[in-house]
């Protein structure tokens, strides 16, 4: 459905390739994407909206850097339309999962099916990072049980919306402190030691919810992934209804366009259509 993408580009002029690939599709209530209102009483205009989006992707990004290959995060998998898929996570999550969220995922859609079309063995991956544990995001992670998946320790420690029940038995992240800042940015983690690959915090959507920032030598990429659904939205201001905190997600807003006022930033949310034609135009978010 959502046909995937690559670009080479460069960094400190050792090349890099970047993959957009999408694992499959979602769709959501549209006040879910797109709320007028703020904390409980967005969810219940969005539980009482009868209107679904149009199928949304659910971007995994692959950069084959030169110091290995990094996977941001493992979308979906086509298990999540089985009739029993959230039951074990108790009758509220089920009755969420399978009212709030439409899902079409194909095996082949899947992030392993994927990396062999791309001819990336899986044990050649350096590491899985992941934005944050909600499961579009996660549920890719059964093709990497032997490889190191980097989360942020804080958004492990206070996950928001995440179904520990539905985890790999054997995910035990790599968990990292983001102790450094970068411009903006406060919470900062370098995961190349070029530093130019870095793992950022942007919360709201979750609580420690993360974006990856890659440094190019032509422009920034910004795998924001739930910050919000679309470009459009971060630049009109609009908010989905479904934020862990308002407050912070407005803060991060606020720092991302302050950033990318000043930088060619090219902006990739996880669900947004258009972000794979921006990465291959390099069309900056200003
Ligand atoms: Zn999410």
């Amino acid at each position: 459905m959502f046909d995937k993408q690559t670009v080479e580009l460069t960094s400190n002029r050792q090349p890099i390739k970047i993959h957009l690939v999408s694992t499959g599709a979602v769709s959501v209530k549209t006040k879910f994407r797109e709320a007028s209102k703020t904390g409980l009483l967005a969810m219940l205009d969005f539980i009482l909206d009868r209107k679904f989006t149009e199928w949304m992707p659910i971007w995994v990004m692959i950069i084959e850097h030169p110091e290995g290959i990094f996977v941001i995060d493992t979308g979906e998998k086509a298990d999540v339309n089985k009739r029993d898929y959230f039951k074990s996570s108790g009758i509220f999550a089920n009755w969420f999962d399978t009212t709030q969220f439409k899902f079409d995922v194909e095996p082949k859609e899947e992030i392993g099916p994927q990396l062999d079309q791309l001819n990336i063995p899986v044990n050649t991956v350096k590491s899985v990072v992941l934005t944050h544990l909600h499961l579009d995001h996660i549920d890719g992670l059964k093709y990497f049980p032997s490889t190191e998946i980097t989360v942020n320790k804080r958004e492990w420690e206070r996950p928001f919306g995440d179904l520990p029940k539905l985890y790999p038995s054997w995910f035990q992240p790599h968990l990292v402190e983001l102790n450094h800042s970068y411009e903006v940015f406060e919470h900062v983690h370098y995961l190349t030691s070029a530093k130019d690959l870095l793992l950022i915090e942007t919360p709201g959507h979750t609580y420690h919810h993360c974006s990856v920032l890659l440094r190019t030598d032509d422009v920034f990429v910004f795998f924001a992934a739930d910050i919000c659904y679309s470009e459009q939205q971060i630049k009109e201001l609009k908010y989905s209804g479904t934020n862990a905190s308002h407050k912070m997600a407005k803060d991060t807003y606020e720092r991302v366009i302050f950033f990318a006022k000043k930088n060619k930033l090219v902006f990739i949310p996880s669900h947004d259509a258009a972000a794979s034609q921006r990465l291959t135009e390099l069309r900056p978010l200003f």
